[in-house]
């Protein structure tokens, strides 16, 4: 047996989603709801944070963190959660980060890759690297001829990258009416309980957060139908094939 083909023996079952983000709590921010109504239908779901998080103002230390998130992701369903080891608030777009990101994507091969969208003004900027990071490794996991920049784990496309809003002060849930929204009816509740899971991120005294969540779900929801959505933006086309069924079922 091959080197090569040791590795694929090796990989774990594959996951249909994975969500990235920055740091522990974006990723139930942006697209929690999405996350546990995917599970809810029997998908496989992963998430990765490209750091821990730490250190932030309220928290006693890395692993009061990363209980909370193991937490938080044991309330969404998810299958894996992996946080690497980059520096928060020092998150750059860097080769080694786009390489520790792309092998993730090659051991799990998922279909759909669920990143950052946009600048976060006034809040972290690692949420800006980190979509720059996702963007490139989606990218660098299917390219051929550098499996030893990837411990020799096999290629793996990516069938579809989306985006997924995270400024909750900025105005940007509704942005344009090309984007996708997602019915998280069903499960917006358990995207309440996840991020609560943080206790040490969302004491009593910052509510606004969880009443911005309501409101943004509630109008993204409505402005689709449902009672609450969660929006996501497509960097590339969406080619479909039968306009009716897409559009008016
Ligand atoms: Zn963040």
């Amino acid at each position: 047996m091959t080197s090569a083909e040791k590795q694929k023996t090796d990989l774990p079952e594959p996951l249909d989603v994975i969500a990235v983000g920055a740091h522990p709590d974006d990723v139930e921010i942006g697209c929690g709801g999405t996350l546990a109504r995917l599970v809810q239908q029997g998908y496989r779901v992963g998430i990765v944070d490209l750091t821990d998080g730490e250190p932030t103002p309220l928290s006693p230390g890395p692993h009061i963190r990363l209980a909370e998130a193991q937490r938080a992701a044991e309330i969404l369903g998810v299958s894996v959660r992996v946080t690497l080891e980059f520096p928060n608030r020092r998150l750059f777009d860097s080769f080694e980060a786009r390489v520790a990101l792309a092998k993730i994507f090659r051991r799990y091969r998922p279909k759909i890759v669920l990143g950052i969208r946009e600048k976060t003004p006034q809040a972290s900027p690692d949420h800006w690297q980190a979509m720059q990071i996702t963007d490139a490794a989606v990218f660098y996991a299917r390219l051929s001829k550098w499996d030893d920049a990837f411990d020799g784990l096999p290629v793996h496309t990516v069938t579809r990258q989306l985006w997924y809003p995270l400024g909750l002060s900025t105005l940007q849930a509704v942005r344009t009416p090309g984007d996708v929204v997602v019915d998280v009816s069903e499960s917006f509740h358990l995207k309440v309980e996840a991020i609560r899971a943080y206790e040490t991120q969302f004491p009593p005294e910052k509510r606004r957060v969880f009443e911005l969540v309501e409101h943004q779900a509630r109008l993204l929801g409505l402005s689709a139908g449902f009672r609450y959505g969660e929006s996501f933006t497509s960097p590339t086309a969406i080619g479909i094939r039968n306009l009716v069924e897409t559009f008016a079922r």
